[in-house]
């Protein structure tokens, strides 16, 4: 039911006082989320694990002043996320960012 993959970000950029990641879309969709909510859903291995009993459950509010210090296309299928508070390891695929709730 999914195409989502088969769209590809046209611009990425922080608005709101860099508190919000917005990605404009090929095929004009628009998404935004909030940094502190995309470093709540790191969805790497130290932050889900590998069982539910072992994902550090993240919220939002730990994170109330995150900042993206870097951000860098993997491939032409997702990114790699680098948050302030030095977590690099989250790759972001444009299918999960895309289906991703707006929430800013
Ligand atoms: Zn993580």
């Amino acid at each position: 039911m999914s195409d989502f993959t088969e769209a590809f970000p046209e611009s990425l950029e922080l608005t709101d006082n860099d508190s919000v990641l917005q990605i404009i879309w090929d095929d004009g969709h628009t998404s935004r989320h909030r940094l502190d909510v995309l470093r709540a859903e790191c969805p790497c291995a130290g932050c889900r694990g590998h069982s539910p009993q072992q994902s550090l459950n993240l919220k939002p509010e730990q994170f109330a002043q995150i900042k993206l210090t870097d951000l860098a296309p993997v491939g032409r299928y997702a990114y790699n996320l680098v948050f302030s508070d030095a977590h690099s390891t989250g790759i972001y695929t444009l299918k999960f960012l895309r289906e991703l709730a707006n929430s800013a």
